[in-house]
């Protein structure tokens, strides 16, 4: 039983890494993404429904509320 703390944090540079849980060579994408809370690495999809899934769900969450911020600002600049 693993004990391994994520985190939500924004990653701003790394967009293809190995996975901190796995070790498997992953694409991640700018913006919201998993870390490991005491490592802070970056920690793909697939540990995180196993580790936290609360968390991968608020993740979801958290990214179309992105594109839903940056729909609206399209929107508004087009006007
Ligand atoms: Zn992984």
């Amino acid at each position: 039983m693993s004990t391994t703390k994520l985190v939500i944090a924004r990653n701003t540079g790394t967009r293809r890494t190995y996975c901190a849980l796995c070790n498997q060579q992953r694409n991640f994408s700018l913006g919201l993404e998993l870390f490991r809370i005491d490592t802070f690495e970056l920690v793909c999809l697939f540990c995180g429904r196993e580790h936290a899934p609360e968390l991968v769900a608020l993740l979801a969450l958290g990214r179309s509320a992105q594109h839903f911020a940056r729909d609206e600002h399209l929107a508004q600049t087009h006007v």
